[in-house]
């Protein structure tokens, strides 16, 4: 399938005499039409509700796109419930699903009635220490261990990975949760990251469905809802096929009926907390080329870097790249994109095949709408990128500046240095 950009050169021209690039853009249309296809999905589902992972794209803005949509927030940091908070997500609307979480993060959590999903046993006791009594409803998340295999032969291996709890762990802190007067009980767990096959929500459904019944026949505990929570894929490479999301909440369904509805738990609410699939699409990465270098290989250097976009450097990860312009032309040059940073894996792309680059073209690296900007960090001083929010009319708006480097000295204002490093910018 070819991958196609959300904006055309003109425009991107037209936004970059106003904001150099680099910077990230997001396209409002593309999000809010696809936030409508999830909801569709689970319709069948009166308590649905998709709870944003916020720490996919931490920006109000887009926050508040989502929720016109009807979403809330998923959270796993103070400061990200206190974005949560700032766009009027309190209550149920905001999850917590934390892990190794600081005790006055459970505080904070609990005063603005977010649902709290505890990540293990022992932070029942850390709750009660430090919030105290326990809301009326609270999740708990579940790690099955071993290997998690989906048809198509996405594997993961819960058995390695540090979140959630045994099973026996989870009845235990049902039963101990209901003893302190908890009455709604939810289920959660992650098992597979980026899963682009229809088949995992169903089965991670079927999974968490049979151990609801299991646990509400055993412990008398009332499950309120299961969060599928996140992973929910997206194409990245061209020839990817992307999940439907229409055929998925039919699964979903369809392991519904079988499980739940018998066992007489046909009010059970489905959650999710998806992050890559409700933005990852729709946001882009706009940057120049301004290097061009020929050395053992082929270089052209852009002026975004690894900490504008960090998957590709940490996890070799695909980001198909468009040259702005060219999208027709042959692809006849081999390439290494690469950034500024003193470390030989800031690449965008390794060997890629794309048409003849010249300096100043604009190149378009996709699908950086979840986990790009939100992955950003400082090393070598380099500062983060503003972000743009293209309009569905069209138009365009800043909804993050770009640093400066009085933003990066801030956090030495206590020092007496401090002076002379404002002085210089
Ligand atoms: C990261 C994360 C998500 C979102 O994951 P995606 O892969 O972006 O869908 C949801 N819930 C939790 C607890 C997470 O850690």
């Amino acid at each position: 399938m070819m991958k196609t950009p959300f904006t055309t050169k003109e425009k991107l021209e037209e936004i970059i005499r106003e904001i150099p690039t680099p910077f990230h853009i997001y396209d409002e249309k593309g999000i809010r039409e696809n936030a409508r296809l999830v909801k569709q999905a689970f319709s069948w589902n009166p308590g649905f509700r998709e709870y944003f992972a916020v720490k996919a794209e931490p920006n109000p803005v887009i926050l508040k796109i989502l929720q016109e949509e009807g979403c809330g927030c998923d959270c796993s940091s103070l400061t990200e419930l206190m974005m949560a908070k700032a766009i009027g997500s309190s209550g149920d609307m905001t999850m917590f699903s934390s892990n190794d979480t600081p005790d006055e993060e459970y505080i904070y959590a609990n005063d603005m009635n977010a649902i709290i999903n505890l990540d293990d046993f022992t932070m029942i006791d850390s709750f009660a220490r430090t919030v105290g009594t326990f809301p009326k409803t609270m999740c708990c998340r579940y790690n099955p261990g071993g290997v998690f295999k989906v048809s198509n032969g996405i594997m993961d291996t819960p058995g390695d990975a540090k979140y959630g709890m045994t099973a026996d762990q989870l009845f235990k802190a049902f039963r101990i949760l209901k003893s302190n007067g908890v009455e709604n009980f939810g289920i959660h767990s992650f098992l597979v990251s980026n899963a682009v096959t229809n088949d995992y929500y169903p089965m991670l459904a079927k999974l968490l469905f049979q151990l609801a019944v299991e646990v509400e026949k055993d412990t008398g505990c009332h499950i309120t809802f299961i969060n599928l929570s996140g992973g929910i894929g997206i194409p990245y490479k061209p020839g990817d096929r992307p999940n439907d999301i229409l055929e998925i909440g039919e699964g979903v369904r369809k392991a519904y009926e079988e499980v739940l509805v018998p066992a007489g738990m046909g009010d059970v609410a489905i959650y999710t907390e998806m992050g890559r699939f409700m933005t990852g699409p729709y946001g882009a990465l706009v940057t120049t080329a301004i290097h061009e270098k020929n050395i053992m290989k082929n270089y052209i250097g852009v002026d975004a870097c690894a900490c504008n976009l960090m998957r590709p450097a940490m996890y070799g990860a695909y980001h198909h790249i468009t040259v702005m312009g060219k999208e027709n032309a042959p692809l006849t040059n081999i390439y290494d994109v690469t950034g500024s940073l003193c470390e030989n894996n800031d690449k965008f792309a390794i060997d890629r095949m794309l048409p003849k680059i010249e300096m100043g073209d604009i190149l378009y690296i996709h699908d950086t709408g979840a986990h790009g900007f939100a992955m950003g960090y400082n090393y070598n001083g380099k500062l983060r990128s503003a972000e743009v929010l293209l309009h569905e009319d069209g138009s365009f708006e800043k909804i993050r500046r770009a640093e400066t480097p009085s933003d990066y000295f801030a956090t030495f204002s206590e020092l007496p240095v401090y002076r002379t490093l404002m002085s210089e910018v």
